[in-house]
């Protein structure tokens, strides 16, 4: 089949500007789609998911789950699923259950998801944060929708 995508990129001055563009995505999610943000330390993928919880209604402190590598919200909209797999860099990411929160009945955001490669569903959203030149918190938020995820893609560009 065809794979239809597409890339814009948005620029944010400061993480309330980041968390603005995570709550305008927010009300466009659904159950069952992927979000994957790459980017450096530091980039704004953590800053991002926070912006996104808050707006599904989410109230706990949201933090990387670097240690645990999968946090769950069940408190909000609808479940989040926020993944950090930077510690599967060297293990893998087979056979550990991570497939239940991919593609079902959540929201799953995923950091270093180069490292759960296997495991990412054609249809997702792709976010690559960069940081610019220029001032400390000046960052290019890089959104690219594969497959169905296309839509949304465009639905947050307006
Ligand atoms: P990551 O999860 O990508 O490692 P974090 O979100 O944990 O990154 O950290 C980003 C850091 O950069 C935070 O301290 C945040 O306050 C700061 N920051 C500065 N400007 C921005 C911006 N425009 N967007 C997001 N975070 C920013
Ligand atoms: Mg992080």
């Amino acid at each position: 089949s065809v794979i239809i995508w597409n890339m814009k990129s948005y620029q944010t001055n400061n993480p309330k500007e980041t968390q603005a563009l995570a709550e305008q995505l927010a009300k466009l999610v659904y159950p069952g789609l992927v979000v994957t943000l790459q980017g450096d330390l530091g980039a704004g993928k953590t800053t991002f998911t926070q912006g996104l919880a808050k707006a599904l209604g989410i109230t706990s402190r949201v933090k990387s789950p670097t240690f645990n590598i999968l946090n769950t919200y069940e408190e909000g909209r609808i479940p989040l699923y926020h993944f950090d797999a930077y510690r599967l860099e060297n293990m893998g990411a087979a056979d550990q259950g991570f497939e239940d929160y991919l593609g079902t009945d959540g929201v799953t955001l995923i950091e270093w998801p180069q490292y759960m490669a296997d495991l990412l569903p054609n249809d997702r959203l792709e976010m690559t944060f960069t940081r610019m030149a220029g001032a400390d918190s000046d960052r290019e938020i890089v959104v690219r929708g594969l497959g169905q995820a296309a839509q949304i893609e465009e639905d947050l560009h307006g």
